[in-house]
């Protein structure tokens, strides 16, 4: 007691692959390989392009782009101009669509950088007509039309309109975005569908293209020319009437920074707002909202929160999370695993990106797209 010895003493020196970050991101490229030729398979005929806006759903757009490459994929959906620039970059081959469309006053980016927008109305049309008269050439546009999500496209009721003002461009692509594709029995579907045939029956020789990752296994296989699948190749479930025919992509980890042993009537966290029901073993992860743990997971009184995996064993959140550290109750786990270095799981095998978000009220979607700019990430299975 009293006596402070060197930390090297008393554990062994951390391996040299042990990251100096309090979480581990590990993204399995041969995985997502794997979710877009399965994907692909589903499609038959059709071709498989690929999303990946957000930094390919916040797993990293150089490395995911470059196994979608290898795997074969030529065309790539990306939201913005910066996305698409950077998506350039990567292939100076590859087919990049820009869903936001035009940006006003914009369009000579997209022509640098060779990417293909996607027009969502008669005014980008216009413009990106113009742009092509400067050039002396029609440049090449998908046209998305809007059959129910009122967000982006052209009004299915101005169809014959762009039909006309499309004469001065070169579509390649005709589409539209389901509203409802996770739910499978949705009348809106087939609504949608019927909508976009009368908008594509302008376009007689144009490549279509209306399936998101759950558009893909629709009834209605509404495959036409290229699906357009994000979610899905990342690992997240695209029928969550089912279970998953994707193959998990996402491993997250967490160092336990500190553990602790407390009194049954003990308070964890801001406000306290769990209470220990019995003597409690708690350890501290070093991750927290910050790194897009959602604070919405946080356990409250009679509702659970997230979960994390210790030495093989659940244990639950306890506390509010907070911006660099989640706490669990490690009571129950085996004692060598609940140990201040060892590694919690948040995702994994066992724990799916749908499952963490169910706890928080969010969608598996945001829960990739949020992951933080601190952990340290693992690219396998190049
Ligand atoms: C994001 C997006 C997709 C991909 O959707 P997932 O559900 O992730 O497969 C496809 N099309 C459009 C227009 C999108 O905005």
């Amino acid at each position: 007691m009293g006596i402070i010895q060197p930390a090297a003493r008393l554990r062994p020196r951390a391996e040299p692959s042990e990251p100096a970050e309090a979480g581990a991101l590990t993204v399995d490229l041969s995985a997502i390989a794997h979710n877009w030729r399965t994907l692909a398979g589903l499609a038959g005929r059709a071709e498989c392009g690929a999303v990946v806006k957000a930094d390919a759903y916040g797993l990293g757009l150089p490395p995911v782009m470059r196994a979608l490459l290898t795997a074969g994929c030529r065309t790539f959906f990306v939201a913005n101009i910066i996305e698409g620039e950077a998506a350039r970059t990567l292939s100076p081959e590859a087919t990049i669509y820009v869903l936001d469309g035009i940006a006003p006053g914009l369009a000579h980016r997209l022509v640098d950088a060779n990417l293909t927008p996607a027009l969502g109305s008669l005014s980008e049309i216009d413009e990106w007509a113009a742009m092509g008269r400067a050039l002396g050439r029609k440049l090449e546009a998908a046209l998305h039309f809007d059959t129910g999500m009122n967000r982006l496209g052209v009004p299915i009721s101005e169809a014959a309109e762009a039909a006309l003002r499309a004469r001065d461009i070169a579509p390649t692509l005709v589409m539209s975005h389901f509203v409802s594709s996770q739910l499978p029995d949705a009348p809106r579907n087939a609504r949608q569908i019927e909508a976009f045939l009368d908008a594509r029956a302008r376009f007689a020789e144009v490549p279509a293209s209306m399936a998101n990752s759950s558009g893909v296994f629709l009834p209605q296989r509404p495959h036409f020319d290229l699906i357009r699948p994000g979610y899905a190749l990342y690992g997240g479930n695209p029928t969550p009437y089912a279970e998953s025919p994707m193959r998990r992509v996402a491993r997250l980890h967490a160092r336990i920074l500190s553990t602790r042993e407390i009194e049954a009537g003990a308070r964890v966290g801001y406000d306290g707002l769990w209470t220990a029901t019995r003597p409690s073993r708690i350890a501290t992860l070093g991750v927290g909202y910050a790194d897009g743990v959602p604070i919405a997971a946080t356990a409250l009184e009679g509702k659970p929160g997230g979960e994390a995996l210790v030495g093989g064993a659940r244990c639950p959140f306890v506390g509010r999370v907070s911006m660099d550290y989640t706490m669990l109750d490690v009571t129950d786990a085996p004692r060598e695993a609940a140990q201040r270095g060892e590694w919690a799981e948040l995702l994994g095998d066992s724990i799916s990106v749908e499952e963490l978000a169910a706890r928080a009220g969010v969608i598996g979607y945001e829960i990739l797209t949020r992951l933080g700019g601190r952990y340290a990430r693992r690219y396998i299975g190049a």
